[in-house]
């Protein structure tokens, strides 16, 4: 089924769903059942897995030289998202990138996508890869998430790259999108962000999923500027806990969010052992919140850990 009709269909209450990550290469399904078992108690209608392109790392050569290669530390975003399916019952959101793709290749995979029965897809751009300082599309590859809607939209309307393919399948993707209430890094600032947004929203995006974010109000803030800009698909918060104290640092320096003064200074001085029950409190009083105001769903990015995922959720 379509996101957008679970959204329709829940009648104005919140929905719960997860995002999980495909476990390092070496690892099985059963690092990933782990984490969802549990939590389907809470019945989130659709799981998304995130893609994670490859990124070059330097090996040590026996004559002192270091050799780049390039590896995938995390393949099988789409056997997993299958798996989901097949196990649970429930859709999955395999998350696509520009990043490392063409056209043809993404075309090839969203076919593959197609016949597997997944019809939706976050799409999404990607990041640079690590020791590269900028984005670099693939030669004939896309540069922004927009040209990448725009590639899943045509597929919906039955129009392949080959032109010569007259009367090709239509594709039925619910497209979802990223949002950024504190804007994205390289935006020049968040009124242009937002309006690079509403150009994936015109090209055939149904929804938005959001950056994490520990302030309500950023984005309370963001969803009016979103609606004063002429958006009106469904916004789905996104949502992570904190549960250390090295994330003070690591989560602004990673994900380029900011976190409000009452929860610095709460951290601050709260001993480690007590951070992740501090974390939890903070993201449950952010959900009911959110709740109060009326998203359709609260997405929580589980990175594995079940434990902390399932005690916010119990609550809420
Ligand atoms: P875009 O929408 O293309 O935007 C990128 C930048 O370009 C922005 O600054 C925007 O303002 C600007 N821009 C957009 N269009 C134009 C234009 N036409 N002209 C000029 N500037 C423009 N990454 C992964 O690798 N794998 C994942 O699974 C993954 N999942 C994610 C899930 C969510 C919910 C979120 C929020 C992010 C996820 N990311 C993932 C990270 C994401 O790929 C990065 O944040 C990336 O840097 C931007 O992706 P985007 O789709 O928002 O890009």
């Amino acid at each position: 089924m379509k996101i957008t009709d679970y959204f329709e269909k829940s009648k104005g209450q919140t929905l719960v769903s997860f995002e999980v990550l495909p476990p390092l290469k070496g690892g099985s399904m059963t690092d990933i059942f782990k984490t969802l078992d549990p939590l389907m108690e809470f019945k989130p209608p659709f799981i998304d897995v995130t893609y994670h392109r490859e990124e070059y790392v330097y090996n040590k050569r026996p004559s002192g030289y270091y050799e780049k290669t390039a590896i995938r530390k995390r393949p099988g975003t789409v056997g997993i998202c299958a798996s989901i399916m097949h196990r649970y019952g429930v859709d999955a959101i395999p998350h696509l990138i520009c990043g490392g793709f063409s056209v043809e290749e993404t075309e090839n995979a969203l076919i593959d996508l197609n016949f597997l029965g997944i019809n939706n897809v976050l799409a999404l751009r990607g990041d640079a890869r690590q020791f590269e300082d900028k984005f670099i599309p693939e030669p004939n590859g896309h540069k922004f998430a927009v040209d990448l809607v725009k590639q899943i939209d045509n597929m919906n309307n039955g129009i392949y790259l080959d032109s010569n393919i007259e009367k090709g399948t239509p594709t039925e993707f619910c497209i979802g999108v990223a949002g950024y209430p504190e804007k994205h890094f390289e935006a020049p600032n968040l009124a242009i962000d937002i309006e690079f947004l509403k150009q994936k929203i015109d090209a055939g995006a149904s929804y938005i999923v959001t950056q994490m974010f520990f302030d309500n109000d950023n984005f309370f803030k963001f969803r009016d500027a979103c609606v004063k800009a002429g958006i009106n698909v469904p916004i789905v918060p996104g949502l992570k806990p904190l549960t250390k104290k090295y994330q003070l640092n690591s989560i602004p320096r990673k994900f380029f969010i900011n976190f409000p003064e009452p929860l610095v200074k709460e951290l601050l001085k709260t001993d480690d052992k007590d951070v992740k029950r501090l974390g939890i409190d903070w993201c449950i009083a952010q959900c009911k919140e959110l709740k109060a105001a009326d998203v359709p769903c609260l997405h929580f990015y589980t990175m594995g850990d079940v434990d902390t995922t399932y005690k916010i959720v119990e609550k809420i």
